[in-house]
């Protein structure tokens, strides 16, 4: 007979703790809000043979049905350090802080780097992973380093910016590393003086239009103008929102080469932007124009009316939302020759 820790659940429902509002239950769940704490957990992992799955904020993680037939360890870390200088201001947050705090709390104070992320829902531990990223700004850019515990050693160890091997919603925690170290604490270098850049041209115009005078740009500002831009998308985590019942988006933008684009999609006016490497692709534009409208429904999924990128829980299954991005892929494969890549991380009930 297995002896969990004390933090350890059996049998717990896994739905409530993700923004799809999907999954069914965990063999094993523990909630934790210390090393020791992941530690003792890993170690009963270690004993009983049971396969884990760590989480945090479940807004980009997809459980199946039947559940996780192991423990699912849901990191709680808390904890938040200022520390300021002249220029700058480092803060060091415990991996289990919500991120969009973290946010709020820089940009009160005026501190700058972070503030077009506003409104990302989920983990400040979830935000490496994917190198999370929007209106023109990703968190690689601020980011100085990172604690993570290995699983296998159960040993604490820093990683620099560098080592974490950021990309496009790419990073060492998801590519080679993926399922190897838990992040405890991330570091942020932000700026205390300098005035927001602002890179998106959307951003811009919500900004221009809100602006009555020519007063210097805070990150304040700029975080209220995110938020508005992201509520009309449903891009902020509402209950009383059904289109925001999502991963946010369900696709990356694909990058594809210029003879590529070329040769195979000459004839349409898909949207692109520079890459490493060759161009990016609208991911929303190819679903769009793939037979999937904002809107669409499917069994108990569909697509958000206000994005077409995200795949919307209507009261249905994970497997209908796996049927209906498996429909998009086929269709835009069919029809552009593009492989579609999923952003979210599907959970399989055995992963043995
Ligand atoms: C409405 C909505 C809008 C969104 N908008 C954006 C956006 O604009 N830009 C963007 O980039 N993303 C966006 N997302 C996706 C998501 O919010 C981010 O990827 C977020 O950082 C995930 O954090 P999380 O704590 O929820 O991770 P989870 O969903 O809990 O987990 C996701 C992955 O990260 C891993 N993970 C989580 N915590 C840890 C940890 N402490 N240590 C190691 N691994 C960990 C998990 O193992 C899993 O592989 C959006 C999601 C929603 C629902």
């Amino acid at each position: 007979m297995p002896h969990p820790p004390d933090c350890v659940r059996a049998n717990v429902a896994l739905a409530p703790y993700t923004t799809m509002g999907l999954g069914g239950p965990a063999r094993w769940f523990a909630r934790c809000t210390s090393v020791g704490e992941l530690r003792e957990c890993l170690a009963f992992a270690q004993r009983e043979g049971l396969p884990v799955q760590v989480f945090s904020g479940g807004s980009n993680i997809i459980f199946s049905d039947e559940g996780f037939d192991g423990l699912a360890l849901n990191v709680a870390l808390r904890g938040l350090r200022e520390e300021e200088s002249r220029d700058d201001a480092i803060l060091s947050v415990g991996s289990g802080e919500p991120w969009d705090d973290v946010v709020l709390r820089a940009a009160g104070r005026g501190w700058g780097g972070i503030e077009c992320l506003s409104g990302i829902p989920g983990s400040t531990g979830g935000t490496p992973v994917q190198n999370v990223g929007a209106y023109g700004q990703d968190v690689g850019e601020t980011l100085t380093s990172v604690r993570a515990l290995d699983r296998r050693t159960l040993v604490e160890r820093e990683f620099s910016r560098d080592e974490c091997a950021f990309g496009y919603r790419e990073s060492r925690f998801k590519g080679p590393d993926a399922d190897r170290f838990i992040i405890t604490e991330v570091r942020f270098r932000l700026t205390r003086n300098s005035e927001p850049e602002i890179r998106y041209p959307e951003l811009a115009r919500e900004l221009g239009e809100g602006a009555g005078d020519a007063r210097r740009l805070t990150p304040g500002d700029v975080r209220t103008a995110v938020l508005a831009l992201r509520r009309r998308k449903s891009m902020v985590v509402d209950p009383s929102d059904e289109n925001s019942r999502s991963v946010g988006s369900f696709f990356t933008n694909p990058v594809v080469t210029k003879t590529f684009l070329e040769e195979r999609l000459k004839a349409f006016p898909v949207p692109v932007f520079p890459a490493p490497g060759g161009v990016k692709l609208s991911a929303a534009w190819l679903v769009e124009h793939s037979g999937f409208p904002r809107g669409f429904r499917k069994g108990g999924a569909g697509i958000s009316e206000h994005h077409a990128l995200a795949i919307v829980n209507r009261g249905g299954t994970t497997a209908d939302v796996l049927a209906l991005a498996g429909e998009i892929e086929e269709q835009v494969y069919g029809k552009f020759g593009v492989r579609l890549q999923r952003e979210p991380v599907v959970v399989r009930y055995n992963p043995r």
